[in-house]
């Protein structure tokens, strides 16, 4: 039994309006949009997830689209930002296609010898672009208007802003099994051993700073990998053994899910590797249907005729 967390599985984050947030993410950031379905407590709302050709663990960021939702803020507490990896090469490009989409972006910057971009989405969510070179074992989606030598290759990390760095530390280190991996002013970073996508987690020490409002344009959860079924059973044991309450095993369709509160007041959840996105789509087709799991299947007409329709951005060429 593995007693390690491979990494980031997903990183879930509100939005307003849908349709701008699938025109930034499959339009201007290039990433497929690998399945839309609705949000399974809420389904007369999306369900938009993003990443490579196949979705793979480390490389989704998924969207609850509430078009009335209220504008929340940055603070303690939360995941604050969500950083993809990009070749070496390509933050030029990158800070080139943003100013021609009017993206707010911030000057590229140096942190552990890595060139960082840092911009903002259309409801003002923090996202960076890091110069790593790219993650192995990723396919970069192709199908977009985003050249492949400068495409997205998954999470580089994310960061989290804690009050105390102790106790949320002890449970990335003791109980998750990720390493130190190195300290830069009040930002303390771990990497997990796995060999994908999203290894890493930065916590970002904010003693003085409040707790954020999680609502539009912030990051309602972050999910970590977990092998299999069996495996979430164990570390579920794990994460109560530690002090901390998880929900039961819940049915995500996609992986099976638990999640609770990490020590500096983050939702995270642990979930499951398989079965993935193609359990109800052909990788050709991911993302071009609404799907609905078998139980809500009864209520698609009346579900459907509550969305808002969405169409994909055209792939428009390098550049455009
Ligand atoms: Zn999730």
């Amino acid at each position: 039994m593995p007693d390690k967390i491979a990494g980031i599985h997903h990183i879930t984050a509100i939005a307003t309006d849908p349709q701008r947030n699938v025109d930034f993410y499959a339009g201007v950031l290039g990433l497929r949009l690998v399945k839309r379905t609705v949000n399974f407590d809420d389904p007369g709302t999306y369900h938009f997830y993003y990443g490579d050709r196949l979705g793979r663990p480390g490389t989704i960021l998924t969207f609850f689209p509430w078009p009335l939702a209220r504008r929340g803020s940055r603070g303690s507490g939360q995941v604050t930002t969500t950083a993809f990896s990009v070749a070496e090469s390509s933050i030029g490009y990158w800070q080139a296609r943003l100013r021609e989409h009017g993206v707010v972006a911030e000057e590229p910057g140096e942190r552990f010898d890595e060139l960082v971009l840092a911009f903002y989405d259309p409801d003002g969510l923090k996202l960076e672009l890091v110069a790593d070179g790219g993650q192995r074992g990723i396919e970069p989606w192709d199908g977009g208007s985003v050249p492949t030598e400068h495409a997205i290759h998954g999470f580089h990390g994310a960061t989290l802003a804690v009050r105390e760095i102790e106790a949320s530390a002890s449970l990335l280190t003791d109980t998750m099994g990720l390493g130190g991996a190195g300290e830069s002013g009040r930002r303390h970073r771990f990497e997990a051993a796995g060999d994908g996508a999203g290894l890493r987690v930065d916590l970002l020490h904010t003693p003085d700073e409040s707790y954020g409002r999680i609502a539009a344009g912030s990051v309602h959860h972050i999910a970590w990998r977990v092998d299999d079924e069996e495996a979430q059973a164990v570390w579920r044991e794990r994460i109560v053994d530690s002090g901390l309450q998880p929900t039961p095993i819940l049915d995500r369709q996609y992986y099976k899910s638990i999640y609770f509160r990490e020590p500096g007041g983050a939702l995270f959840e642990f979930a499951t590797d398989p079965p993935g996105f193609t359990l109800d789509e052909e990788p050709d087709e991911l993302g071009t249907h609404l799907k609905l799991p078998p139980w809500l299947e009864g209520g698609r007409e009346r579900i459907e005729s509550s969305l808002p329709p969405i169409t994909e951005p055209a792939p428009t060429g390098a550049g455009s």
